[in-house]
């Protein structure tokens, strides 16, 4: 079987024999020609939280994941989370045994970038959140993967655009932007860059409900929708503990019984982590030029002083290994 993944190719048939045709796949980029996709094969760059993450969910619904970091540790890393993860799904009786190995069996871990995405359909990168490293990688994705493939980047701030425009495909760049815990969390948030083109973007909302999830299509704008209702809102909870409206399990717990969310704004931003939720409100900020968006002072002298929440053991909580208990730093008693 011969499948053609873009409809518009200059191939040459040529019959030699009768019922025997040969095909020139020289395929070639013209701007107005519709795009087709077949993605079987996914390669996931960066092997941290969310890519690791991202890799457990394509490989559990049948895609070839290449997971690729530049540390052999991440690597190893994440395919011990993702073990860890299916035995957790396995022993609530959502996934078999068989599943749990097949998922696994799907996964490939790779050191160099060319080799993870020279046979990828689409590349799904989840590196480190920073503006210089994510251009250079997709300066790399874009010289070693094959021309069709579409290039998703799950950044949580960085312009789709401007990343698009390092590329020489930039129609076919697109926001895939995951929510943490991947394997738990149903949104996939996928955002049109200035020139993503229609039909990447319905092969990305296709394939996000082919992973159970539900994707919501958003431009590309500063903080997309997700953090840009989510931010101003954690740092004007951060304004009000910060103005001594009230406390923080008072503030916490209001959101919680009041509105229903699972977890208080403040707990919340420990979880992100506080450093991350700063330059996000800073992309905000700048991206919009609008003073609503400037981070709360107290902000600004926890991250400097190195208080970033749950991965520093303490932020507007503190945290002690092996306890669950919700314990407030003393500094906000
Ligand atoms: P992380 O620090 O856990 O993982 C990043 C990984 O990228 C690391 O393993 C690092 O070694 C690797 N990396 C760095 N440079 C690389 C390169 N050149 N090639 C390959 N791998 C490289 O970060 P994370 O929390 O998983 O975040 C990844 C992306 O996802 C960021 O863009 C972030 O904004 C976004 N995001 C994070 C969350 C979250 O809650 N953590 C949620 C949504 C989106």
């Amino acid at each position: 079987m011969i499948f053609l993944t873009w409809q518009n190719y200059r191939n040459q048939l040529a019959v030699s024999e009768p019922g025997e045709i040969h095909i020139n796949f020289d395929y070639f980029y013209e701007p107005g020609l519709k795009l087709f996709f077949m993605i079987k094969t996914v390669a996931v760059i960066g092997a941290g939280t969310m890519g690791s993450g991202i890799a457990h969910v394509f490989a559990q619904y049948g895609f070839t994941v290449n997971l690729v970091d530049v540390l052999p540790e991440k690597l190893d890393k994440a395919l011990e989370t993702i073990t860890k993860n299916l035995e957790r799904q396995l022993s609530k009786g959502a996934i078999s045994t068989g599943k749990k190995e097949e998922t696994l069996q799907n996964i490939i871990a790779h050191g160099s970038l060319a080799a993870g995405v020279r046979a990828a359909e689409l590349v799904v990168e989840a590196a480190t959140e920073n503006v210089d490293l994510k251009m250079k990688i997709f300066r790399e994705i874009d010289a070693a993967a094959a021309a069709n493939c579409i290039l998703a980047t799950n950044t949580s701030s960085i312009s789709v655009t401007s990343i698009a425009a390092v590329t020489q495909r930039p129609g076919q760049v697109i926001g895939m932007h995951f929510m943490n815990p991947v394997p738990v969390m149903k949104l996939v948030e996928v955002i049109n860059g200035y020139s993503t083109r229609p039909e990447v973007t319905k092969e990305i909302m296709d394939l996000s409900k082919k992973l159970d999830k539900f994707p919501c299509e958003v431009k590309d704008y500063p903080g997309f929708i997700a953090n840009r209702i989510l931010m101003p809102m954690i740092n004007e909870a951060i304004f009000a503990l910060y103005e001594g409206i009230a406390g923080v399990e008072a503030i916490d717990t209001i959101m919680k019984l009041g509105m229903a969310h699972p977890m208080g704004p403040l707990q919340l931003a420990d979880f992100i982590g506080l450093d991350v939720c700063y330059s996000i409100l800073k992309v905000l900020y700048d991206g919009f030029g609008n003073s609503k968006y400037a981070p709360c002072p107290l902000l600004t002298n926890m991250v400097n002083a190195n208080y970033l929440g749950i991965k520093s053991g303490e932020g507007f909580y503190r945290y002690v290994k092996g306890s669950k208990d919700l314990v407030v730093s003393e500094r906000f008693m």
